[in-house]
C-alpha cells in the first residue's frame, strides 16, 4: 500500500476526524499535513486566531505523536503544497475534510481530493426543502435537522506512521505569520484545551433558561474550538443529546450548520446582502471608532466591544446588541462591522459572523427584518443588576444596580471620564421608522 496524505484544515484533532480515519485506513503511512497559506492569512489572519491556530497545532502534533506519526507543517498555496508532498511521498491519494466557503470550495477542487465529513454535524447539501437545495429559514431547518440520522462518532486511529524520511517542517512563530498582538485574556487553543473547557463547563443544564444572562457567563465558550474543529460538533452533540437542557443547546449548534448551508449555497454572502434591501449607509469614521473602542455612551454596547477586545469573545446577547447597535442606531454598513468582529474574535467564522451580522442588519434571513434592539431595554432585561457592565466598564463600577444602565439619569454624579451617548436611540428608532 502506499502513503496517502490528509490535509487538515478546520478539523484539528484526533477524535472522530473521518478524514484522518480514512487515510489512514487507505495507506501504510499517513502524511497529518498542514500548510499555512499566506492568501488565507492575509485575508483571515488576525493575531487572535492565528494564536489559537498555533496552540491547537501545537496540541495536535502531540496527539498525533501518540498515535505514532506527528504533525508535517508546509508554508504555501495549499492546494500545491499537498500536491508537492503527495508526489514526494509517492501517495496514492489526499483527503480533506469538506468545508463550505468559496475559498475552500475552490481548492478541494483543485485537489481532486477525497473529501470527508467532520466541519459540520449536518454538511452543507443534505437537508434541503422541497424546491430548493438549502433552507432559508431556520424553523423549517431546525425540525429537520434534529431527526436526521446522522453518521457514527468515528473512533481514534492507532498505530499511524510517518512515510520515512520525510522532512516535517516546523511550527512557525506567531511573529512569522501576522503583525500584532493577540488579546490579553485569549483562551489557550487545541483539542485538550477543548475538553478541558467542555469538563469545567459541565454541560447543557440550565443553559436555556440563563445562556443570555449576561453577568452569568453560562455559555459554552466552546466556539473557537467548534470553528477550528478542535471539538467535533458531531461527538458534543452526541455527549449532550438526553441530558437535562440538552434540546436548547443543540438548536445554537443547529444554528451553527445552518450558517454553513448558508455560505456554501451563497459564496457571495460574505460581501452581498442576501435579500434584496436598502443598501445605504453612513460613512462616519468617528463614530465606527468610538463603536470599536467601547466609548458609544451605551453601557451594554460598551461593555461587549471592550470584552472583545480583552478576551477575543463575546456573549451571543451582547454580540446581537453591539452589532444592532452600529448598524440600525448608527447607519454603519453591517460590512464594516463583521470585518471588525474577525479582526478580533477567536471564534470569528466565515459562515456564522456574516450570516449573523445579516441577520441584525435585516439584509439576510432574520423573518422580521425591521427588528431594531434598544441598548438600554436589553441591559434591563438580560444584565437587570448592571454587573456585566461594570466587569467591563471601569468608569462605571462605582454606580451600584440597574442605574449603570442610564448614566445620562445620573447628573453630576455621571463619571466625567465616560462619553454621553452618540446618538439618541429614540431617534434612530424614528428615522428607521420613516423610511419604511
Ligand atoms: C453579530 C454576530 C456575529 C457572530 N459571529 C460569530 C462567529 O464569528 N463565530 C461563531 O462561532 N459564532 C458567531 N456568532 C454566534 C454566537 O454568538 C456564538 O457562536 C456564541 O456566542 C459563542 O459562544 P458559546 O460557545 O458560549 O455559545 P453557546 O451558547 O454555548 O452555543 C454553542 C455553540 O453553538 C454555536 N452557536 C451558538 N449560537 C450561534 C449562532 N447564532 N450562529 C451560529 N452558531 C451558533 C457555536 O458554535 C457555539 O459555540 C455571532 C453572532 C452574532 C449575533
Amino acid at each position: 500500500m502506499a502513503a496517502t496524505v490528509v490535509l487538515l484544515n478546520r478539523v484539528l484533532r484526533v477524535r472522530d476526524h473521518p478524514a484522518l480515519v480514512s487515510a489512514a485506513r487507505a495507506g501504510d503511512a499517513v502524511v497529518p499535513l498542514f500548510v499555512f497559506d499566506p492568501a488565507i492569512l492575509r485575508t483571515f489572519g488576525a493575531p487572535n486566531r492565528v494564536a489559537f491556530l498555533l496552540d491547537a497545532l501545537a496540541d495536535l502534533d502531540r496527539s498525533l505523536e501518540r498515535l505514532g506519526a506527528g504533525l508535517v507543517v508546509r508554508r504555501g498555496d495549499a492546494a500545491e503544497e499537498a500536491r508537492r508532498v503527495a508526489v514526494d511521498v509517492g501517495a496514492a491519494a489526499i483527503h480533506a475534510s469538506a468545508d463550505a466557503s468559496g475559498t475552500a470550495r475552490r481548492r478541494e477542487e483543485r485537489l481532486d481530493a477525497e473529501l470527508h465529513p467532520g466541519v459540520f454535524i449536518v454538511p452543507p447539501g443534505e437537508l434541503a426543502p422541497d424546491g430548493s437545495d438549502h433552507y432559508r429559514v431556520f424553523t423549517p431547518y431546525w425540525n429537520r435537522w434534529r431527526e436526521h440520522a446522522t453518521r457514527p462518532v468515528e473512533k481514534t486511529p492507532t498505530g499511524l506512521r510517518l512515510p520515512d524520511g520525510l522532512d516535517r517542517g516546523r511550527l512557525p512563530a506567531l511573529g512569522a505569520l501576522v503583525p500584532g498582538d493577540p488579546s490579553p485574556a485569549l483562551p489557550r487553543g487545541g483539542e485538550a484545551a477543548g475538553r478541558e473547557r467542555l469538563l469545567a463547563w459541565g454541560g447543557p443544564s440550565g443553559y436555556g433558561e440563563r445562556r443570555d444572562d449576561l453577568a452569568a457567563d453560562a455559555t459554552s465558550r466552546l466556539s473557537p474550538y467548534l470553528h477550528l474543529g478542535c471539538l467535533s460538533p458531531l461527538e458534543l452533540a452526541a455527549e449532550v443529546a438526553g441530558r437535562p437542557g440538552a434540546e436548547p443547546f443543540l438548536r445554537q449548534l443547529a444554528w451553527r450548520d445552518f450558517a454553513g448551508q448558508l455560505l456554501a449555497a451563497n459564496p457571495r454572502l460574505p460581501r452581498e446582502n442576501l435579500r434584496a434591501a436598502r443598501d445605504e449607509w453612513n460613512d462616519d469614521p468617528d463614530r465606527l471608532a468610538g463603536w470599536k473602542d467601547g466609548r458609544t455612551g451605551y453601557p451594554l454596547v460598551d461593555a461587549g466591544m471592550r470584552q472583545l477586545r480583552a478576551e477575543g469573545w463575546m456573549p451571543n446577547r451582547a454580540r446581537l446588541v453591539t452589532a444592532s447597535f452600529l448598524v440600525k442606531d448608527l447607519g454603519i454598513d453591517w460590512r464594516a462591522g463583521a470585518a471588525h468582529f474577525e479582526d478580533l474574535l477567536v471564534d470569528g467564522d466565515l459562515a456564522s459572523n456574516r450570516v449573523n451580522w445579516q441577520w441584525v442588519a435585516g439584509t439576510g434571513v432574520d423573518p422580521r427584518p425591521e427588528r431594531i434592539l434598544n441598548p438600554t431595554r436589553q441591559a434591563q432585561r438580560f444584565d437587570p443588576n448592571g454587573a456585566y457592565v461594570r466587569r467591563w466598564v471601569p468608569e462605571l463600577a462605582g454606580i451600584s444596580g440597574g442605574a449603570v444602565h442610564e448614566p445620562w439619569k445620573l447628573g453630576l454624579e455621571v463619571p466625567a471620564d465616560y462619553p454621553p451617548p452618540l446618538v439618541d436611540h429614540l431617534e434612530a428608532v424614528r428615522r428607521l421608522r420613516g423610511r419604511r
